[in-house]
């Protein structure tokens, strides 16, 4: 038996901080055929109740955890939608390192992260570099439709350093090489780094995915098609 896909679906985009806006009008690009996609920003647990599924922006993910902390009800929402496997989520940038199992890079232990979603995703904050060596890389995204490459932004941009555990995980996108950023070293608080990983950017887990570039500065809603037809609608 098919399931048909539903007749309209509520995305919520978590507006605290950071390019919520952005991904507001790129779901709005997105219809499928024979649903209507609504994008609302989420500031509150009874918006989040609203949605279907949920966006978290790019941004500075030690702020949004705190901003969301400081709305009564909203982090613990949150960190319920976020790490329910059912639940479609796509953390772009600060949204993936929101959804990692582990962080490294910040300034103390524990900062930003384990809202859940990607398990045993670990990521290392800011290793393709500060504000001022932000970079664009033009790639080919094999599960996107169309062949033409797709202008991947990276800012201040979280890398994968490693998976843990039996969660089956689809690697989308990885950075060709020359482009990839220093490897995490190896006396970080995670360990060892995964070297296969190296240049990870996109990846799956189920209805969850994250990307660690800014697919909302392109003028490219591929990939939140893709998001949208594959992990929330299960086309
Ligand atoms: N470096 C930021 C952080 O640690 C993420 C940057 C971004 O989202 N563009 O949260």
């Amino acid at each position: 038996m098919t399931v048909s896909p539903p007749e309209s679906v509520t995305i919520g985009v978590l507006a605290l901080q950071g390019a919520f806006i952005e991904h507001i009008h790129y779901l709005e690009r997105v219809q499928p055929q024979g649903t209507t996609v609504k994008a609302i920003a989420v500031r509150t647990p009874e918006e989040l109740a609203l949605c279907d599924a949920l966006v978290i922006p790019g941004g500075e993910s030690t702020a949004i955890t705190r901003v969301a902390a400081r709305t009564h009800g909203l982090l613990p929402a949150l960190i319920e939608f976020v790490s329910n496997p059912s639940r479609p989520v796509y953390g772009t940038c600060a949204g993936m390192i929101l959804m990692a199992d582990d962080v490294g890079g910040g300034k103390r232990k524990g900062d930003g992260g384990r809202w859940g979603g990607m398990r045993g995703l670990k990521v290392w904050r800011n290793l393709y570099g500060g504000q001022l060596e932000s970079f664009e890389c033009p790639m080919v995204i094999p599960c996107l439709k169309g062949s033409e490459p797709f202008n991947t932004i990276f800012i201040r941009a979280p890398a994968v350093h490693s998976l843990t555990g039996e969660v089956e995980t689809e690697v989308l996108a990885a950075l060709p090489e020359g482009c990839v950023a220093a490897p995490p070293p190896n006396d970080s608080p995670l360990g060892e780094p995964d070297v296969q990983l190296t240049g990870a950017v996109m990846l799956r887990q189920g209805r969850k995915l994250v990307t660690s570039f800014h697919p909302e500065l392109s003028g490219d809603a591929r990939i939140h098609e893709y998001w949208v037809e594959k992990c929330v609608l299960g086309l």
